[in-house]
């Protein structure tokens, strides 16, 4: 990482830090978000986090300990810290706006220094110092290669790790997606080695499941997975009625898309839900088929070329309807024979 050096100055130089990541943080956000807030400890910073929502239930474990702040909940005290700070970092995205209008707004006011670490296609020219590589899994792989490339690896303990494992583990669905290298695992017989817990990691995030959830889980496989008739195209959709009868709670629907996906045959798999009366899209495929395409063009999203997002301010029946009717542009080659 080429960016390293002139990072690890900026952080010597810094005297108020803010840690940022995107709208609706996943284990990525947060894996990536608490590893710098750990890592710039080690240096003797203070720095503060400061996200546009607080993220899911299951990953409140791994914030123990962490000074962290969310706009939905505490926005004047986020206005505060990232319009006082003098390095704002900004993990996990590419864009000011995936964080949200109010945030991405407050962002570009920010006079502090940006830096990007991101992983994620097609970044927005909005810092002063980007690490943008779309070849590794997660942006927590490359704060472990920051660590590393800035000569602190021998800073490297759990509690800079066990956040860097996390965020690895889930954008890789474990360990398995392509994006996984020799390199990867490289990294993770590292963190093992200075005494990650894996098991815990895998437990205190999986294995936490309310009865809820796994009712809707149930319930979204058994009457909503449906395929589009004569392709290898399969999707789910959750209604706000039928998401609030299983009590939800954000986290809940995390994953149903792969499971759509891993239908047999199937290439490409859709989940859409509806909140706040808007649909939330998310797409995935294996192979070569890129998602994002009809993310961006379609659903005012994007992503990566397996994973993607977006969203439709039309009805659910609207929204899926559109899609029905683009697949034939967007996937001919998943026609069934
Ligand atoms: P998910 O389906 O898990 O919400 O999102 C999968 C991937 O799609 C994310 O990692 C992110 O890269 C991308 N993505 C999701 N929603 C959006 C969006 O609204 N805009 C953009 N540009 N990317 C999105
Ligand atoms: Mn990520």
């Amino acid at each position: 990482m080429k960016e390293a050096q002139a990072i690890l100055d900026e952080i010597h130089r810094a005297k108020r830090i803010v840690i940022t990541s995107h709208r609706a943080p996943d284990g990525d956000s947060i894996g990536s978000s608490v590893a710098m807030y750990h890592f710039l400890i080690a240096l003797g910073k203070n720095p503060v986090i400061c996200h546009p929502d607080p993220s899911q239930s299951s990953l409140d474990w791994v914030k123990e300990n962490v000074n962290i702040f969310d706009y939905e909940n505490d926005s004047e005290r986020v206005k505060q810290e990232m319009l006082g700070a003098d390095l704002i970092f900004c993990l996990d995205y590419n864009g000011a706006m995936r964080m949200g209008e109010a945030m991405g707004t407050l962002l570009n006011s920010c006079t502090g220094k940006k830096i990007m670490i991101d992983h994620h296609p097609h970044p927005d020219d909005f810092v002063d110092i980007a690490v943008s590589n779309t070849t590794v899994g997660s942006t927590s792989e490359l704060i472990y290669e920051l660590i590393a490339a800035s000569g602190n690896l021998e800073l490297m303990n759990v509690s800079i790790g066990t956040p860097i494992y996390l965020g690895i583990m889930t954008d890789t669905g474990s360990f398995r997606f392509s994006s996984v290298s020799a390199r990867t695992h490289e990294i993770l017989s590292h963190l093992l080695a200075v005494g990650v817990e894996h098991t815990s990691i895998h437990e205190n995030t999986f294995d936490n499941v309310h009865l809820d959830s796994l009712k809707l889980r149930g319930f979204a496989m058994s009457e909503k997975l449906k395929v589009v008739p004569g392709y290898r195209i399969a999707y789910i959709s959750l209604t706000e009625d039928e998401l609030s009868k299983f009590n939800y709670k954000k986290g809940d629907t995390d994953g149903l898309v792969n499971i759509a996906l891993s239908v047999e045959g199937v290439r490409v798999a859709v989940f859409f839900s509806e909140k706040d009366g808007e649909i939330k899209i998310s797409f995935r495929s294996k192979d070569r088929i890129p998602v994002n395409s009809i993310a961006s063009e379609q659903f005012s999203g994007g992503g990566h070329l397996n994973a993607a997002g977006g969203f439709s301010t039309m009805s659910i029946e609207e929204t899926i309807n559109k899609f029905i009717e683009l697949v034939p542009k967007y996937f001919n080659d998943l026609r069934e024979v």
